[in-house]
């Protein structure tokens, strides 16, 4: 029987994965390889990988856990998670079927784009989903905040930080006028019409197209997307979610089902960063292998 299954190979898996070699805990890592951030060609922020490519970041990564003998990654998509007593099945896509004593969700988040014609060629080139990943590269330019609910007010004061041209186009969104008010303090501007189009040449964004027919030159900017879990598996398996759908952990990673830790991004705590996901694989696998010494003490 295996220690640990890891679902999901980002930046929290892995390191979970790195962990768990280095405890010598039979471990397998199964990664889709359909990563939040795959639609970007640079990763920032990240400490001695800054600005590196996300693909070999991952390449790199698996290269550490390769040389832990104890854990094998698999590239296939597992389809179901099962708990029988005390141990989980776990089977896939191909239809091979794991025991494992603990199960460790990696399985990150997915990014809902608003329905806006055109917004699919610029988002991961010139419009992003975090000023704290890629507000430096547009430092300075036109930017455009798109959040067509109350997060507008937020990311239209943040970006503030990185241009002192920012507009923010909440596609039929009211912001309240206290609030309007106060992001023109820094003179950022709030238009509320619906957007007709974003505009954009090879994916840099060039205008903002609005139903009225106004067209407004921009160069960058944030867009702010729904979240959804990309795989059911906390749900299914009974553990508790946070008001706004992420997975609710202990600081070991640990969920409200025993047996079932979660890190990285399934937490939809803020800011989603690499280096914060790759923390928190660390320290839930820390959580794994605690829970299993201590088994290994209890009497018979
Ligand atoms: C456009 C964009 C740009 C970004 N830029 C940056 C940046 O510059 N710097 C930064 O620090 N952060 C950046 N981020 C955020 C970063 O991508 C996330 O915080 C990080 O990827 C979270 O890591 P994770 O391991 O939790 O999830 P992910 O990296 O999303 O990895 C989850 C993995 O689990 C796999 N998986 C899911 N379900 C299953 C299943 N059923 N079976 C098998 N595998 C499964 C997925 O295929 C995926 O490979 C960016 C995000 C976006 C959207």
């Amino acid at each position: 029987m295996l220690d640990c299954v890891i679902i999901g190979g980002g930046p929290a898996g892995l390191n979970a994965a790195l962990i768990m070699g280095r405890a010598g805990r039979q471990t397998i890592l199964f990664d889709e390889d359909k990563p939040r951030n795959r639609v970007t060609q640079e990763s920032h922020g990240f400490i001695t990988q800054d600005g590196i490519k996300p693909s070999e970041f991952k390449k790199r990564a698996r290269t550490d856990v390769g040389k832990y003998p104890s854990v094998s990654i698999k590239e296939e998509r597992v389809e179901t998670v099962e708990q029988t007593g005390r141990v989980f099945r776990i089977q896939t896509k191909g239809g091979a079927e794991y025991v494992a004593k603990k199960v460790l969700l990696a399985t990150g988040l997915q990014d809902i784009l608003p329905e806006i014609p055109g917004i699919q060629n610029v988002y991961g080139t010139s419009v992003f989903s975090c000023p704290f990943c890629d507000g430096w590269e547009m430092r300075g330019q036109a930017l455009a905040v798109i959040a067509e609910n109350e997060r507008a007010f937020h990311m239209g004061k943040l970006l503030s930080n990185w241009s002192r041209d920012v507009m923010v186009f909440t596609n039929g969104y009211r912001v309240p006028n206290e609030d309007k008010a106060i992001l023109a303090r820094q003179d950022v501007v709030v238009v509320e019409e619906k957007v007709a189009a974003l505009r954009s040449n090879g994916g840099q964004l060039t205008s903002i197209q609005l139903q009225t027919g106004q067209e407004i030159e921009r160069e960058a900017g944030i867009v702010m997307t729904g979240l959804v879990q990309s795989a059911p598996f906390a749900e299914q398996l009974g553990c508790e979610l946070t008001p706004n759908g992420g997975i609710k952990v202990d600081s070991f990673g640990r969920t409200t089902v025993e047996g079932v830790y979660a890190c990285g991004d399934t937490s939809l705590s803020t800011p989603s960063q690499l280096v914060i996901a790759a923390a928190e694989g660390n320290k839930a696998a820390a959580g794994v292998i605690m829970d299993l010494v201590e088994t290994a003490f209890l009497l018979p």
